[in-house]
């Protein structure tokens, strides 16, 4: 077996279980490696703080760190076919996303590099004649950053870039599924020549290797992506430690479709916003309500183009739909699906695995459109993080808001209209961390992102991303020549 786990800047042997990489769209193995032990993370996480400490890292000057950064960058779009490939095998997402998830990784990268060179400190307003003060920001130490599957290269240098811009080291732990794509990126940061020590990817459970990191004491930040029963736990274990948690979670989020709204537009977004990535992100626009005077009409226009969805094989050009991540994930799925008819819903089309021909091997869903139900349903309450989309018609906006905000989520929402004063109303009264208009799941890296309610705590992106992995540190200069009379 390769020597697979990163440690401390020396690729090595890990010293827990044996893992598989596995393609779920025909459960072939892609690689078998070996994950982190306890003793790996504990060695880790202390040549880690001597890292960031060391003159090399904390004296560098912001423009050598973006440096790295800058070529991190040059490095992943040159190799942008391999990496994209490589994410394809690891988590089932057609080429096309991958290669956007991996421009996304560079693009980050370079931003957070030319954020770093270029952002200022602060002189703090003053009135006092005898001294001034200035605010200084200081790295927080070790980092803890985890990840999930559904897009690693792009959540994952979204955590590495500005953590380690911001002077710190970090401990990546990917989630096991996409272990591969995480070690290409330590690969790729020890070529752009980051100094050893400032950056561990160790693969493993979350339960022993990721308790292990957010539990050491010199972890000093959890930047967590992923479930918000995991977020939950670890913002226990933050506050215990009295450290500082930066948690992107689950959804469950609204797309409203208003009278007014260009239908064809309306139906291309939508279906684009539930079925890409066959439903696996945390922003699918998975509860859909629809005016009542268009429902049937919109409705019909949906069910045709989500069958006109293309669903095979994710390295075959043209997909729009690849495999869900695994068999366990794909039973969930099926299991919210049966859940939703039993309390009565209507499976308008889809709503069940693809067992023929090309698909046979793999863990495919069609994409499913449920409707006859009501927000208290279950599948309109739980995440489901699957090509399952639940419709629901509306007659008053008042009552529409207020379903729109009954969940314990607040990730994003979609407004589809062409009054664009009712859909500013909308978009201040949704109780949710990103508002599309007339778009869905569009990004733009210096806007900052996350989670309000259940959906998360605190933001990502944009220049002050770099600062939510500092400290700020005041510090007063005296300038009296007169001695302090107290003693007197
Ligand atoms: P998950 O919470 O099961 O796992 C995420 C990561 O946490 C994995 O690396 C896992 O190994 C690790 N982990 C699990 N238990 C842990 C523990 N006790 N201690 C430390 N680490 C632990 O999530 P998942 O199934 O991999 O991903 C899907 C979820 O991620 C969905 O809920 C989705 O909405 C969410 N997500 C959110 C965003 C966002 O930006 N808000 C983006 C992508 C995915």
């Amino acid at each position: 077996m390769a020597k697979d786990l990163y440690l401390a800047g020396e690729w090595r042997q890990g010293r827990g279980p044996v893992a598989q990489s596995i393609f779920p769209a025909d459960g072939t193995v892609n690689a078998e490696f070996s994950t982190a032990s306890v003793d790996d993370v504990n060695e880790a996480i202390e040549q880690a703080d001597l890292a960031w400490r060391s003159s090399a890292w904390c004296e560098s000057l912001p423009h050598q760190r973006a440096q790295v950064l800058y070529k991190v960058a040059d490095i992943i779009t040159e190799r942008a076919e391999a990496l994209s490939q490589l994410q394809t095998r690891d988590n089932g997402k057609p080429h096309a996303e991958t290669m956007a998830l991996v421009m996304s990784a560079a693009a980050t990268a370079r931003y957070v590099a030319a954020a770093c060179e270029t952002m200022d400190g602060e002189l703090t307003s003053q009135r006092a004649a005898d001294f001034m003060t200035m605010s200084v920001y200081e790295p927080v130490g070790v980092v803890a950053a985890i990840t999930p599957w559904n897009s690693p290269i792009a959540s994952e240098v979204q955590k590495l870039a500005p953590a380690l811009a911001g002077g710190n080291a970090v401990i990546l732990k990917p989630a096991q599924e996409t272990s591969l794509i995480a070690l290409e990126l330590a690969r790729i940061f020890e070529e752009a020549g980051l100094p050893k020590g400032l950056l561990s990817v160790l693969p493993g459970s979350g339960s022993v290797v990721g308790d292990a990191i957010v539990n050491h004491p010199l972890v000093r930040k959890i930047s967590f992506t992923g479930g918000t029963t995991t977020g939950r736990r670890l913002a226990h274990i933050a506050a215990e430690r009295l450290i500082t948690t930066s948690l992107e979670l689950g959804g469950k989020s609204p797309t409203i479709v208003l009278a007014d709204a260009d239908l064809d537009l309306a139906v291309k977004g939508v279906v684009y916003g539930i079925f890409s990535s066959a439903g696996q992100a945390c922003i699918a626009g998975s509860r859909l309500f629809v005016a009542e005077e268009i429902y049937q009409e919109f409705m019909d226009k949906l069910v045709a183009a989500t069958k006109g969805l293309r669903i095979g094989h994710p390295e075959k050009p043209g997909m729009h739909l690849g495999s869900l991540i695994n068999e366990k994930h794909l039973n969930s799925v099926d299991g919210y699906v049966q859940l939703a008819k039993s309390e009565g819903g209507t499976v308008v089309c889809g709503g069940e695995r693809m067992v023929e021909g090309e698909h046979a091997q793999g863990c495919f869903y069609l994409p499913t459109i449920i409707t006859g139900l009501n927000n208290t349903a279950r599948v309109c309450q739980e995440e489901i993080f699957g090509p399952v989309l639940v419709v629901m018609p509306f007659a008053d906006e008042a009552a529409l808001l207020a379903e729109a905000n009954d969940s314990i989520y607040g990730l994003a929402a979609g407004i589809w209209t062409e009054n664009y004063r009712k859909a500013m109303q909308l978009a201040r009264a949704l109780e949710v961390g990103t508002v599309w208009i007339n778009t869905y799941k569009k990004f733009s890296i210096s806007t900052p992102f996350g989670g309000f309610k259940e959906s998360g705590i605190g933001r990502e992106k944009g220049r002050l991303g770099i600062l939510s992995y500092m400290q700020q540190k005041s510090i007063y200069l005296g300038l009296n020549e007169t001695p302090n009379t107290w003693c007197d």
